[in-house]
């Protein structure tokens, strides 16, 4: 099983700091942001203790393919409405994509963004355009997973055909594959309870080679909410049977699972959850002696 959480990625250690952190939780995967997922500052990666983490992957027996980082929320590919936020888009996605290669990083998940006061297609077709607009100056050796969304306010790609049209339109489409998050395909109204039945709609639809992340979180609300709000493993509405068959579909065995559930009570959750879905026994009691409710 290959799987792992979000870490942080902060000095003074930085990445090597982040492999650590995985390696604390049992975990052999991690993603990361490359700074503030809110902002765009960014330390130049020369300071990341790059070389330091790589060793320390080599050392721990994890493949860099392992290690995701997810690119931050203020990249906003569907906006077609204001010109600093499309100019923000196409740049920092170079960036971004530099930085995941310097990282030494081959998937780069991304939101494919929201079409604000437009339209749904508009969003769609102005992702598209985003995206071919600097394809050539993206990093080469990064595949761009393109998040399947919940479908909150105006979001985009929150069913597979919507994806499957996006990248229709792209002219590399081999820039591009796909992370599946267990909470937002809840929350859209797909039902992860019968994950093979989803695999086989993501083979239909985009075909299931592009399928790189797999995001494991639990949700809050019931199937089709559209909110997007993560719980942790087996306290959410999709359930621990449900989220440890994922973890141990063969199909998907080669996919990095990554957990993106809550804290609790200040406590990152991971090392027990992780152990959890490997055992794939679940009691309430280990997280509710850490404050969950
Ligand atoms: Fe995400
Ligand atoms: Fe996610
Ligand atoms: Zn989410």
């Amino acid at each position: 099983m290959i799987i792992g959480s979000h870490v942080s990625m902060s000095g003074p250690d930085f990445v090597l700091g982040s492999v650590e952190e995985a390696l604390g939780y049992g975990a052999n995967a991690l993603m990361l942001y490359t700074g503030a997922p809110q902002n765009t500052r960014r330390k130049p990666t020369t300071e990341l203790k790059i070389p330091e983490a790589k060793a320390r992957m080599a050392e721990a027996g994890l493949p860099m393919e392992h290690l995701i980082v997810h690119a931050p929320y203020i990249i906003n590919p569907a906006n077609s409405v204001k010109e600093e936020v499309m100019d923000l888009a196409r740049t920092f996605l170079i960036e971004e994509t530099r930085r995941t290669a310097e990282i030494g990083a081959s998937y780069m998940v991304l939101h494919p963004g929201s079409f604000t006061t437009t339209d749904l297609a508009t969003g769609i077709q102005t992702a598209a355009a985003q995206f071919n607009a600097i394809a050539d100056d993206l990093a080469p050796g990064v595949t761009i997973c393109l998040e399947t969304m919940a479908g909150k306010g105006s979001e985009i790609g929150y069913q597979l055909e919507q994806l499957a049209e996006l990248l229709s339109k792209v002219t590399h489409p081999e820039q591009f594959g796909i992370c599946l998050d267990t909470c937002h395909m809840n929350d859209a109204g797909y039902d992860v309870t019968d994950f093979d039945a989803v695999l086989d709609a993501i083979d239909h639809t985009l075909g299931l080679s592009r399928l790189k992340v797999i995001h494991l979180n639990d949700s809050k609300n019931p199937r089709g909410a559209r909110k997007d709000r993560h719980e942790n493993i087996g306290f959410g509405t999709i359930g621990f049977e449900a989220l440890h068959a994922v973890a141990v579909n063969e199909r998907t065995a080669m996919i990095p699972k990554i957990l993106e559930t809550p804290w609790v009570a200040g406590h990152a959750p991971y090392g027990i959850e992780i152990e959890q879905l490997r055992t794939g026994s679940f009691s309430r009691d280990l997280l509710t002696e850490l404050g969950h409710d």
